[in-house]
């Protein structure tokens, strides 16, 4: 029986890019539960987002934040037993990134010459009011510990020039669905290669990784997985995935081509039929 491992971006992915439900994957959702298939949550958003999206989607597998930065394990999970506990305590943590302060620190002198807007200067109310989130949900995605997303205001090449800046001090930048995320050099990919290793080490196996993504930022861990599916975005077009002729591509967008890709590939790994 193979082992497999879902790693899922969240943002037009699982959920959709309008309404940010993820009830049209629910089908597909219930048989990983019933399989006891991890799927792992690996976003660009916050540990304080994440948490009541855990407890919403009924996950209780490790997750990913901020684009890879920092892999949290619950503290009931067998995985990587010899990991320190987060400063909350709730999880063990590894992290990958640089902390945000010294990402702030990096981008103080680029404000000058680069036409921007990071989190850093927005209030919840304008962020809330800029991505149509609550505003609880604003103060959540603010509350950040690894990356500093921007609003970008500046041309595309601009944007290449401040990239090479911000690459000779070893922090690297990735446009996401709606915003720019500066941070360090890690990435979805990363993360996600050591949950695969984590997994193989405690189940003693080899696992079949599957990734699922809509945007830029996925494009590393859809070329690392080996089952790669680029869900259809209403947003934008779907991102080159360099080396890979085998991605599969939704036709539905969002949650509802997350559930057929992922239905599919339960039937034709012969997983729980
Ligand atoms: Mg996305």
């Amino acid at each position: 029986m193979t082992r497999l491992l879902i790693s899922t971006d969240l943002d037009g992915t699982l959920l959709d890019h309008y309404s940010y439900s993820a009830m049209a994957a629910e089908p597909a959702l219930q048989r990983l539960r019933q399989l006891q298939i991890p799927w792992v949550l690996n976003t660009s958003k916050t540990l304080a987002e994440l948490e009541p999206l855990r407890r919403q989607l009924d996950n209780s597998h490790p997750f990913v934040v901020e684009n890879g930065a920092a892999v949290y394990i619950p503290l009931d999970s067998p995985l990587a037993p010899e990991l320190a506990l987060d400063p909350g305590g709730r999880y063990r943590r590894k992290t990958f990134g640089p902390s945000r302060r010294r990402i702030l620190l990096a981008l103080e002198p680029l404000s000058r010459r680069y036409r921007f807007t990071g989190f850093a200067a927005l209030t919840s109310e304008r962020l809330a009011g800029l991505t149509g989130l609550a505003p609880d949900a604003a103060r959540q995605a603010m509350s950040r510990q690894f990356t500093e997303p921007l609003i970008w205001e500046d041309s595309r090449s601009a944007l290449e020039d401040f990239a090479s800046e911000l690459s000779l001090l070893n922090f690297q930048v990735q446009r996401g669905g709606r915003f720019t995320h500066v941070m360090g050099r890690c990435d979805k990919a990363e993360a996600m290669t050591w949950l695969v290793e984590q997994y193989q080490a405690l189940w003693n196996e080899k696992v079949t990784s599957m990734a699922l993504g809509d945007g830029h930022n996925d494009v590393g861990m859809l070329q690392q997985a080996d089952i790669a599916v680029l869900v259809r975005s209403p947003a934008q077009a779907p991102p080159e995935v360099p080396g890979r002729s085998d991605v599969l591509l939704t036709e539905q967008p969002g949650p509802a081509g997350w559930n057929d890709a992922v239905c599919a590939t339960l039937q034709r790994l012969e997983l729980g039929t």
